[in-house]
């Protein structure tokens, strides 16, 4: 069989590519080809973002530096999905270290927060919406430090020039894109308009709702930013901009509790990558506080034993895949949350373990729901299992230099709009649902309960996988707790099924998180429900909207690829 990674196959993929830099249609739903390029590239759910990113690439700039530009322009042109206001995971590859680093940015509770953090006045946790509306789901934001400490360590272009082109354009304005409008109408309907900042930015006098193609100016955020630009992170941890996210949490409904120390004790940490072999491959995700990079390698190390490079994408590989999915949820469930404050067992990629874990896998029938394991050192359940799953507010950027450091950074405020406090012209994270509201069941502590200073569990899985030590693919998705699936999938897509890129992210999802197993609703994915019913699946016909952006590094080319779900682009040169 022919294998991606290598010159044959690349002929053919060059044959169907576009170059770098022609236009391509940016629509929703709009077909894309995988794009080629030489020296550098950036892939990202914004065309203007992804330019701008290309533009510090082509004056000399490193990863770190094109990260910092294109986050800020993803916070103006996509502001529902990332941003200054909300936390990131970040894995960087540094070429003339050959080091992989993996920055955790992720938002942290206030110190006041205790595990009945979200119960309502009757003593039980309040329901999910309604935890999510107003400060009290804020928490610390950190993609702003985190995107300074990368840009020290890595950067080569001057902090205040990256921040331009973003300032530019909130300055001047810019027009609303069609998704970003699809996404303002829906959010009326979950109280984008309750609070005054957020209702007179994306709403007119009349309270309608602003249409794609309204100009929006967004000065606030300029200042802001201008702010940044001269003294770096400083005013926002410990300056004017802390005291204002500070005032704006205070909201009538659900007030939080982020104070000025809160903000000013906020570190960004460098945790050590999750990296384990996958067939000829090593792939590299990150550590708690994400239960990403542990999912997926329980994912993939099951799978490893089968042969879904002779398989194809058929009944077959997806019944494995599914079931390899049910297990790993299980685990992620019981046992992942932050590790700082979590005694989490060592063992959860141990091969022995997940080999027995795979032997539950019966070829011809699915399981019902999954329990999780015991890995080894781990003597008896410490833990009861949490059933908070993430939702799908967020964006993923993979970029590639001429130097050869890369990044692959997925960046989110959570849910759609966040809290839907705005502050300083951005929005503000609801981060803190993603800890499960509910403290403990059946008289055991959940693992993902929220404490004071506790970052909550992400299912964010920026990934970036090797061969022979060298990178070969950057990757990751936004998704909520889908994520985990769009990214394994996608990999598996490219390593063992020989697509491009392209075709990979676009092949129709399948999704399993113990559960359901949904199906990618209008694509081919539903042909499936037979045989998979067949099996014994309960599936699900439904919209998945991933936004899986991601470069091949293929003998000396780059092929970019950006989710035709969403509205991005891949360029370079
Ligand atoms: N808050 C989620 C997480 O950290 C991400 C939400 C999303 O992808 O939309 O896993």
């Amino acid at each position: 069989m022919k294998r991606f990674f290598g010159t044959a196959v690349f002929t053919a993929i060059a044959a169907s590519a576009v170059h770098a830099e022609s236009t391509q249609s940016v629509q929703a739903g709009s077909p894309r080809q995988p794009v080629i390029a030489e020296n550098y590239m950036v892939s990202a759910a914004n065309p203007f973002a992804v330019k701008a990113g290309v533009e510090v690439l082509s004056n000399g700039g490193t990863a770190a530096d094109a990260a910092v530009t294109v986050q800020m322009m993803l916070n103006l042109f996509e502001p529902q999905s990332s941003g200054i206001g909300g936390g990131a995971f970040m894995l960087y590859w540094d070429a003339s270290e050959k080091k992989l680093i993996t920055y955790d940015g992720r938002e942290k509770a206030p110190a006041s927060a205790t595990p009945e953090y979200f119960f309502g006045d009757d003593g039980t946790p309040v329901k999910w919406w309604d935890a999510v509306v107003g400060g009290r789901s804020v928490g610390v934001p950190g993609t702003l430090k985190l995107l300074e400490t990368a840009h020290r360590q890595h950067g080569r272009q001057p902090w205040s020039e990256l921040l331009l082109p973003a300032i530019v354009h909130a300055d001047a304005g810019f027009e609303i894109s069609p998704r970003l409008a699809d996404s303002i109408a829906s959010a009326q309907k979950r109280k984008l308009d309750l609070f005054e900042s957020t209702r007179s930015y994306f709403f007119n006098d009349d309270g309608s709702p602003k249409t794609a193609g309204t100009y929006l100016k967004n000065p606030q955020f300029a200042s802001a930013l201008r702010d940044i630009a001269a003294n770096g992170s400083a005013p926002f941890y410990t300056g004017a901009i802390a005291e204002s996210i500070v005032k704006a949490v205070k909201t009538e409904i659900n007030p939080g509790e982020l104070t000025l120390e809160d903000m000013a004790s906020y570190e960004v940490i460098e945790r050590e990558p999750v990296c384990f072999p996958y067939r000829s491959y090593e792939v590299c995700g990150m550590g708690p506080p994400t239960s990403g990079g542990l999912t997926m390698g329980q994912m993939l190390t099951m799978l490893e034993q089968h042969d879904l490079p002779g398989m194809g994408p058929g009944a077959e590989a997806w019944h494995l895949y599914i079931e390899a999915a049910k297990l790993a949820y299980a685990d992620r469930g019981l046992y992942m949350a932050d590790s700082d404050f979590v005694d989490m067992p060592e063992g959860l990629l141990d091969k022995g373990y997940l080999a027995e874990r795979a032997s539950l896998i019966d070829p011809q029938n699915a399981m019902e729901k999954a329990t999780a394991g015991i890995p080894p050192q781990q003597s008896a359940m410490r833990f009861s299992p949490d059933t908070q799953l993430e939702r799908a507010g967020t964006s993923h950027f993979s970029i590639v230099d001429q130097y050869g450091d890369m990044i692959s950074m997925t960046t989110t405020i959570e849910t759609g709009f966040g809290s839907r406090v705005m502050s300083n012209g951005f929005l503000l994270n609801n981060e803190l649902t993603d800890f499960s509201r509910t403290p403990e069941k059946d008289g055991l502590p959940i693992a993902n309960r929220v404490e004071g200073n506790k970052r909550p569990r992400s299912s964010m899985s920026p990934t970036i996988v090797f061969k022979d030590n060298a990178p070969v693919l950057v990757i990751g998705s936004p998704g909520g707790s889908r994520i985990i699936n769009y990214v394994t999938k996608s990999v598996i897509a490219i390593l063992d099924w020989d697509m491009d890129p392209q075709t990979a992210i676009d092949m129709p999802h399948v999704v399993n998180r113990n559960g359901n197993t949904d199906l990618e609703e209008n694509t081919s994915a539903t042909e499936l429900e037979p045989a998979l019913t067949a099996l014994g699946h309960q599936v699900k016909v439904r919209g998945l909207t991933s936004g899986l952006h991601a470069i091949v590094i293929d003998n000396g080319k780059l092929i970019g690829a950006a989710d035709s779900r969403r509205e991005g682009i891949a360029a370079g040169h």
